[in-house]
């Protein structure tokens, strides 16, 4: 017998996985099933639950709507597929076998197409277009996780509109969905203009007006984080540039660049093209500074420039005795007498330029993790 089965075993390729996937379309026209790995139930099945519950043959619960509707099902399959539903049939009155419970709050039809989904896991595409919000709340009421996924899937997938997004919001917080929450309320922050203008959002405006009110705070502090991101980007640029200044100056002053460098540097006239970013400009203020005749500090613009890199330069230097760059020494000598708010000052301008590079500054500048505020 063993030896049978092993037999069968290798002759017989295993069946393949089903591939993933939201919904199947089901064999009857416009009908989608949900397809959630577990496609082994056969599309016949399908059809026969579906029809089971179309038919109601043997239904044995009367379940009520609003304006009066009733729907026909089978308590064993409904308690099968809903520990909230078990326990309000444990509870139903009824005579003999049949048994009536009551689902308000909600259009008739949704009920409908909920418990069509009980049977068979299958829905209309036009009708969870339309009834969506209330399948929600009836999958989230009734614990029938499948149609809560199929929901905020819908829902992600086009179903949240500008015009519901106010209600997609507020049922995804009662019906703890926080995905949903996070899309819907990313989404009336984007769009405040037309979803304020919106019936959804006056209706929430009277009925819910500390939400108004969250979600108006909620959209200046975006706004402000928007100011802040700027302003970091903006602040980032420039100690970028300060930074490529930095390395520009080194280089200059080590291996000279086009007109000027050390005076123990031959020039050539074929020289390679300059890869330094801030090379050309701080040439432009060296020429100028040696040959300004305001060349103190607070004299001109461009040599008060200069100073303040030479000074930066100084904080940022590795090593004085091997640098080029004039006046590093001095510097280095000012700062060991300089007051504790500027040296605090200053160790926080280097921290933010040596930040800007994610690989620090050596073999020339100080390592940012060096410094200690
Ligand atoms: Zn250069
Ligand atoms: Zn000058
Ligand atoms: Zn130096």
């Amino acid at each position: 017998m063993a030896i049978v089965r092993k037999q069968c075993l290798e002759v017989v390729p295993p069946t393949p996985p089903p591939l993933p996937g939201p919904a199947t379309k089901c064999r009857r026209k416009g009908l989608f099933m949900m397809n959630n790995g577990n496609s082994s139930v056969s599309t016949a099945t399908r059809d026969m639950w579906d029809n089971l519950f179309d038919g109601g043959f043997r239904a044995d619960v009367t379940i009520t709507t609003d304006n009066g509707g009733i729907i026909y099902a089978h308590a064993a399959l409904l308690a099968m597929a809903s520990p909230v539903l078990r326990h309000i049939l444990k509870q139903a009155k009824g005579s003999g076998r049949k048994r009536s419970i009551s689902i308000p709050g909600v259009p008739h039809d949704a009920v409908r197409v909920f418990i069509r989904f009980l049977y068979s896991s299958c829905y209309e595409q036009e009708e969870m277009k339309e009834l969506v919000l209330p399948l929600l709340v009836l999958s989230h009421a009734y614990v029938v996780p499948q149609l809560k996924r199929v929901c905020e899937q819908q829902l992600e997938d086009g179903l949240l509109t500008l015009e519901n997004a106010i209600d997609v919001f507020q049922l995804s917080l009662l019906c703890d969905a926080p995905r949903l929450v996070l899309i819907s309320h990313r989404m009336i922050l984007r769009n405040f203009k037309a979803v304020s203008a919106t019936e959804g959002w006056h209706v929430m405006k009277k009925s819910h007006p500390v939400l108004e009110k969250e979600i108006l705070e909620s959209m200046i502090y975006e706004e402000n984080m928007r100011k802040e991101k700027i302003r970091e980007s903006n602040e980032r640029k420039i100690y970028l540039q300060l930074y490529d200044a930095m390395e520009a100056l080194i280089h200059i002053c080590r291996d000279g660049c086009r007109t000027i460098g050390p005076c123990d540097k031959d020039f050539k006239e074929d020289q390679e093209p300059c890869t330094y970013a801030a090379c050309k400009g701080i040439e432009l203020l060296v020429r100028h500074f040696a040959g300004c005749k305001l060349r103190v500090p607070g004299g001109c613009i461009h040599c008060k420039r200069m100073w303040q890199l030479l000074e930066l330069h100084a904080r940022l230097c590795a090593d004085p005795s091997l640098c080029r760059v004039p006046l590093c020494m001095n510097f280095k000598e000012k700062m060991k007498k300089q007051g504790k708010k500027d040296e605090m000052r200053w160790k926080m301008l280097v921290k933010k330029i040596l930040s800007t590079k994610r690989i620090g500054g050596a073999p020339f500048f100080v390592s940012s993790s060096s410094i200690s505020l």
